[in-house]
């Protein structure tokens, strides 16, 4: 098992740093939400508020470090998923206390009733820990399938909490749904097409059960960030108006227009802008009021999802930031809603959002360690340009291009660096042409990449101190930057950074008393090239490269990945058959103890081949016939290949991540 680095008597500490310089450089005061923060031991803490008997509040703070190494007592290795629980009712409790507030502060008369979209984090953990806590608040559960109704309809024990189910639903659906209302539980059908509604009425006649509906209208509102297209005329969800006039025709109809309570409007998911939510409730608020006129009559009005989460930590409108804080979020949509409506006596009506990422992100972080590092540094040249041997022949072209090249690196000074670069790449690219034709040998290849790279990073080092760096140089950074290897997989624990180019903030959990001397991106395990991060949260905004510290041979580095808890953990894919990771619940008390709450194995071998049907059984008798062949043909003893066998299962056993040796 590795040993863990001995924080206290790093060599490398250097004089005036501290670990509040490391706060700032990662920017975690920024979008830790207080609840991450690096301590003065220059660890990465984790902050919970209880209250106390009394009634007072206490801040516990426990050492992500620490949490490893309970892990690792308890055989769990790199990587890991770790869950704080006290994270999850943190967020609940603020989201419904901040609604409640501001309810209180514009007398509004009626409740905030918040649901969770189960498809942000399906665990079933996650859900227990929501639903047992949010019944205090009667905070309900989302639906978009039949699974995720099914969780809704075990998972939620609270009469008073909503189950919202959006989606395409089919009778089966609809059929679990109206026995769901018959036993007193609001569970409401959102109609999201016109194609849902004969089939909730077939199926309720024939039950004898009445519905309770919404309708899922089509904003007009586009919104700033990625999902863009969740709104606006062409979005693939929500009721065009004249579809929604043909629902309330057939409702009426039906003589069931009073089962239509919920007008249901989602804009999508990371609202970065706090304007377009005010103009979405804006327009929910008039059709909820034009659906009053047609005499529906109403009561509930759904905001759906879209509070963000200030991954960047920046404030501001861009994509991964928010540029508004929880309380007015809340208090732009209680105005909005009493602007609206009051002038028309309208009642208020039950304010129900559906966020997601805003009540899990902060709750997980991925955890790992740093396998192996290659920098981009040249190795020492020699001390001057090597001469042919005797019956050697240089070829003239290569050797007068080697012989510019090795001027450039004795001639660069801060006044012609860019000329330098130019030429530098212009001679080294000469060079792999040569080598390309059979003009120059390896040894010949090699060193002028060598000299290169050795201009190439001092130039990188001119740029670091100019006041202006020409655009072309921009992103030589970016080009000679370390790779740090970790022990993870992108496309399993953080999928959305491969397909939406999602930022989440990085950082080492550890050593932050130490000045991070080296500017590295980061490669996982997988041998694909988008299997990588190379887009970083810093208290300076987003940067291509993260400060990193040294890595010790001896020593584990650790870094985290926070705010995972929307939608990463089961999004991920199987790619190079890298399985889920280690998952470890922690509970933290007000005593400063904290419990495992909850361990989950990762994925083995033998399950990840199981996922893509294979039987491992079968491979194992497969792979022990060709060693008994080997032991026939005499390739290896009969001892020899039970040692195979006892190496082959203890594989298939293994976890699919890099195992260090124990
Ligand atoms: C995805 C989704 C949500 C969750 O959105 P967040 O931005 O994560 O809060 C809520 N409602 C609906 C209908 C969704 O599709």
């Amino acid at each position: 098992m590795a040993t863990l680095p001995v924080m206290t008597e790093s060599t490398q500490t250097q004089k005036n740093w501290t670990a509040d310089d490391s706060a700032e450089l990662y920017g975690i005061r920024n979008w830790g939400c207080d609840f991450f923060d690096v301590s003065k031991q220059g660890n990465v803490d984790v902050s919970v508020q209880h209250t106390l008997d009394d009634g007072s509040q206490q801040t516990t703070s426990i050492a992500i470090i620490d949490i490893i190494k309970g892990m690792q007592e308890r055989g769990l290795e790199m990587p890991a998923i770790l869950r704080i629980e006290n994270l999850l009712d943190a967020r609940i409790k603020s989201l419904n206390e901040a609604f409640n507030r501001a309810i209180k502060a514009y007398n509004y008369q009626n409740n905030y009733r918040g649901v969770f979209p189960i498809k942000v984090n399906q665990q079933c953990h996650v859900v227990e820990e929501i639903t047992d806590f949010g019944s205090r608040y009667h905070h309900g559960l989302e639906a978009g399938s039949k699974a995720e109704l099914i969780i809704a309809l075990s998972k939620l024990q609270d009469n008073e909490s909503l189950i919202i189910c959006n989606g395409y639903k089919d009778a089966e659906f609809i059929e679990l749904g109206l026995y769901a209302k018959e036993m007193g539980i609001p569970c409401i059908f959102v109609l999201e097409t016109q194609a849902e509604l004969p089939i909730i009425l077939e199926r309720s006649k024939a039950l004898g059960i009445e519905p309770l509906l919404g309708v899922r209208i089509r904003s007009t509102v586009t919104v700033d960030g990625h999902w863009n297209e969740d709104s606006g005329d062409r979005s693939i969800f929500g009721l065009s108006t004249s579809a929604l006039i043909k629902i309330v025709e057939q409702l009426k109809h039906h003589n069931m227009l009073h089962c239509l309570q919920l007008l249901h409007c989602h804009l999508g998911s990371q609202i970065p802008n706090i304007r377009n939510i005010r103009s979405g409730v804006m327009e929910a608020c008039r059709f909820y009021t034009g659906l009053i006129e047609e005499g529906a009559p109403m009561g509930y009005l759904d905001l759906g999802g879209g509070l963000a989460v200030d991954y960047e930590g920046a404030s501001t409108n861009s994509t991964h930031s928010m540029n508004y804080q929880l309380d007015e979020y809340c208090i732009n949509i209680v105005e909005t809603i009493c602007e609206s409506l009051d002038p028309l006596n309208i009642p208020h009506p039950v304010i129900v959002t559906e966020s997601g990422r805003a009540t899990v992100a902060y709750s997980s972080m991925l955890l790992f360690n740093i396998l192996d590092v290659r920098d981009y540094m040249p190795t020492a040249l020699p001390a001057a340009l090597p001469k042919p041997k005797q019956g050697e022949h240089f070829d003239q072209h290569t050797h007068d291009a080697m012989k510019n090249l090795w001027q450039v690196n004795e001639d660069i000074c801060h006044t012609n660096y860019q000329e330098c670069y130019n030429d530098a790449l212009y001679y080294r690219d000469e060079i792999r042409e040569a080598f390309r034709r059979g003009q120059a040998s390896l040894s010949e290849r090699a060193l002028g990449d060598n000299i290169a790279l050795a201009i190439l990073q001092k130039v990188a080092g001119f740029i670091k101190h100019a006041e202006r760096v020409p655009p072309e140089l921009a992103n030589l950074p970016k080009l000679l930057a370390d790779i740090y290897y970790g022990n993870f997989s992108v496309f399993q624990s953080l999928p959305d950074m491969w397909a939406i180019d999602q930022v989440l903030p990085v950082m080492p959990i550890h050593r932050l008393d130490e000045q991070p001397t080296r500017e590295a991106v980061i490669a996982d395990l997988t041998c694909d090239c988008d299997g990588k991060i190379d887009k970083f949260t810093t208290g300076n905004g987003l940067a291509s490269t993260l400060p990193l510290h040294t890595v010790n041979q001896d020593d584990e580095y650790y870094l985290g990945v926070f705010l995972v808890g929307a939608y990463q953990e089961t999004l991920g894919d199987l790619h190079n058959l890298f399985g889920d990771t280690h998952v470890v619940s922690v509970h933290i008390h007000d005593d400063g103890h904290f419990d495992f709450a909850q361990e989950i194995q990762g994925d083995r071998i033998s399950d990840v081949l199981s996922y893509v049907e294979y039987d491992t059984k079968i491979m194992t008798e497969e792979f022990r016939k060709r060693a008994e062949k080997a032991v026939r043909n005499g390739k290896i003893t009969a001892a020899r290949r039970q040692q195979m066998m006892n190496a082959f299962n203890a594989s298939l056993n293994g976890y699919t991540y890099f195992e260090k040796e124990h």
